[in-house]
């Protein structure tokens, strides 16, 4: 009942809508199916490897195709959606002069691809391009065709089809000779190397019609009629100012055939000329540059015509213009080898293979040296700054030296005070006596003239006798600064015994002197002190013999020489030195005496040291002190 009421509830209306609704729901669905079908099928179609037969002109390492073909290759795996069987075929008849029947290959060609033919055909090069547009109704009727790498002129433009597409490049001889002129204005004759297949001699023609406008600046040869050798003979002793094109060489006149890129070789290893090339395939060894075909660019152009054509498009919509000569390149190291003004490069070139200058090319070693040179001058500077600081600082010891010095020679004086006074006393005494004689003499009748003469002299000889006491105490005290010279040491150690012989006498003392006369002790130094120490060892010398009561009294200064050294040997009979003081004797202020000062020994030591000697002290072994003073002797 319920059932019934329901259904009769149901309006038109709403099963119109519900109806339309469940349309377009299955429209969507349907929709939907479609596309992953599609997708589906577009999976498919992208596994499915795509066939591309290659046909080569020369061969398939054949400058300067071999390396057009490469970048084409490289560009179409590169960007293919589909994986790709890219097979290779060379059509070598055209490396005959005369080509014999084509047939045969075209028999091949076609049992291979009969029934299974390729998705694309390229040629690569005017030769294969001939030939696949001569067979294409034989061999591939439906294939779709790219004939690339080839001149405009080389195109059968009206057997074009409909399943054609054309990669092609323009040669402009006159512009490539242009520049030759433009780089070389000197130039005078231009040499063509062209060989002699069919399609280098269609080129030497081509090239013959077009330089007309050129022929009055410059005067060309063509090599295109003589083998390679002969080639290479005139190459390498052509006259000033002419330069070598490299039009191609695949065979030559004796039918020998070259590949391109070792004959190219062995035409510059000869050449007393430069090798001009529009082909950027022998761009980077043995030409100098100039405008060129870029290989980047035609692979490009040709793989997006190949990808475009594979993926549905049709070939006669792919319509590439003719590629024209790229921004000119050269090669550095070839404008140095022929003295090429980089000035008379066309605007915009580009300039390659620049060998680094030499601070680019070891720029880590060049900067660890200079890092290096920098480090030794700072350690050098700072080693003279040291060494000045020192010898300031010498200089200044030295003066505090002399100083010091000359303090010490006061105080010895002082102790000479005595000695010195009876000296002086002697002389002055014996004048007065002797003057008063003279006075006496002469208040008599007949004075004897010869005797007043005779105590006259004396007088003289007395007052000489001060005069050098004085002049020898001035000189002891003299404050003088360091000074090294040479010297003669026997004689400076012997004016000191003089000026202390009376003093050793007047204490009851024998100084002796020995020094072999023989010998010379040259020495450098200052004398005033090397003097001071002989007159500080002897003064120490006497001063211990006074406190002797008995026995011998004696002081001996002894001169020698031991190898490279002068030898000053000062001993005594005094009663020596204790053994505990031997080591400390040379130190300031040491001193045994109750009213020594205890720096005698230690200027001693300074002086010597300064005169870079050496001085030691030991006991004698008949007993008394012994001290030892080794100076180096100059020379
Ligand atoms: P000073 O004479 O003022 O004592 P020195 O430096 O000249 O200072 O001498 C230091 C000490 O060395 C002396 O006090 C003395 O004990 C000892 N001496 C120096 N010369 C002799 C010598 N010839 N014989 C024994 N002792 C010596």
């Amino acid at each position: 009942m319920s059932g019934r009421n329901s259904i009769a509830s149901i309006k038109p209306r709403d099963v119109a809508a519900t109806l339309l609704w469940l349309g377009v729901v299955l429209w969507w669905l349907n929709l939907q199916l479609g596309q992953v079908a599609a997708a589906e099928q577009r999976d498919v179609d992208r596994r499915e490897p795509k066939r591309v037969l290659l046909l080569h002109s020369f061969g398939r390492d054949f400058l300067p195709w071999s390396e057009y073909a490469r970048s084409i290759k490289a560009n179409l795996e590169q960007r293919s959606p589909w994986p790709l069987d890219i097979q290779e075929h060379t059509l070598l008849t055209a490396r005959f002069i005369a080509p014999g029947p084509e047939g045969p290959f075209v028999e091949y060609l076609r049992s291979i691809y009969e029934g299974h033919p390729p998705d694309i055909v390229m040629s690569i090069g005017g030769p294969a391009a001939g030939f696949v547009q001569r067979h294409r109704a034989e061999l591939f009727p439906k294939a779709p065709m790219v004939l690339t790498t080839v001149e405009e002129r080389l195109i059968d433009r009206a057997s074009l089809t409909e399943r054609d597409a054309v990669v092609s490049v323009r040669h402009d001889f006159v512009a490539a000779f242009r520049n030759v002129l433009q780089v070389l204005p000197d130039t005078r004759t231009i040499a063509l190397v062209i060989g002699a297949s069919k399609l280098e001699r269609f080129w030497l023609e081509e090239v013959k019609k077009d330089i007309g406008p050129l022929e009055e600046r410059v005067s060309f040869v063509w090599y295109g009629d003589l083998p390679f050798d002969e080639i290479l003979k005139k190459a390498s002793v052509l006259p000033p100012h002419t330069a070598l094109f490299w039009g191609l060489m695949s065979v030559d006149a004796a039918g020998v055939v070259h590949d391109g890129e070792s004959a190219l070789h062995r035409l510059r290893a000869v050449a007393n000329a430069p090798i001009f090339c529009f082909e950027e395939s022998f761009f980077g060894r043995d030409i100098v540059g100039g405008p060129m075909h870029s290989i980047p660019e035609l692979g490009q152009k040709t793989a997006d015509a190949a990808l475009r054509i594979l993926g549905g498009e049709k070939p006669a919509d792919v319509k590439i213009e003719p590629i024209a000569y790229a921004v000119p390149k050269y090669d550095w190291r070839e404008l140095q080898r022929w003295g090429i003004s980089e000035s008379n490069l066309p605007q915009g070139s580009e300039v390659l293979f620049r060998e680094p200058r030499i601070w680019e090319k070891y720029r880590w070693q060049l900067a660890l040296i200079a890092a290096v040179i920098l480090v030794q001058a700072g350690l050098i500077s700072g080693l003279l700054h040291e060494r000045r600081g020192r010898r300031l600082a010498e200089v200044e010891s030295r003066q505090r030296l002399a100083e010091l010095a000359h303090v010490n020679r006061y105080s010895a004086v002082g102790e000479l005070t005595a000695s010195i006074a009876h000296e002086l006393n002697q002389p002055l005494g014996s004048i007065l006596t002797n003057a008063e004689t003279a006075e006496l003499m002469l208040k008599g009748s007949s004075p004897d003239l010869q005797e007043i003469r005779e105590i006259l002299a004396d007088i003289r000889r007395d007052d000489q006798r001060a005069s050098e006491v004085i002049r020898r105490l001035r000189s002891v005290l003299k404050k003088a600064p360091f000074e090294i010279r040479d010297i003669e040491l026997k004689e400076t150690v012997r004016e000191v015994i003089g000026f202390v012989g009376d003093v050793a006498s007047g204490r009851n003392t024998v100084l002796s002197f020995h020094a072999p006369p023989d010998l010379e002790l040259n020495v450098k130094g200052d004398p005033i002190q090397l003097q001071q120490v002989v007159l500080n060892l002897i003064l120490n010398a006497l001063d211990a013999i006074s406190e002797v009561q008995r026995g011998k009294r004696e002081v001996s200064v002894i001169m020698g020489r031991s190898a490279n050294h002068a030898e000053i040997r000062v001993g005594d009979t005094g009663p020596g030195i204790a053994v505990a003081d031997l080591k400390t004797i040379f130190d300031p202020f040491f001193t045994t005496k109750p009213e020594g000062m205890g720096m005698g020994l230690a200027i001693v030591r300074t002086i010597v040291e300064a005169h870079h000697g050496t001085i030691s002290a030991e006991n004698q072994p008949f007993g008394g002190a012994l001290f030892t003073v080794r100076l180096p002797l100059a020379g």
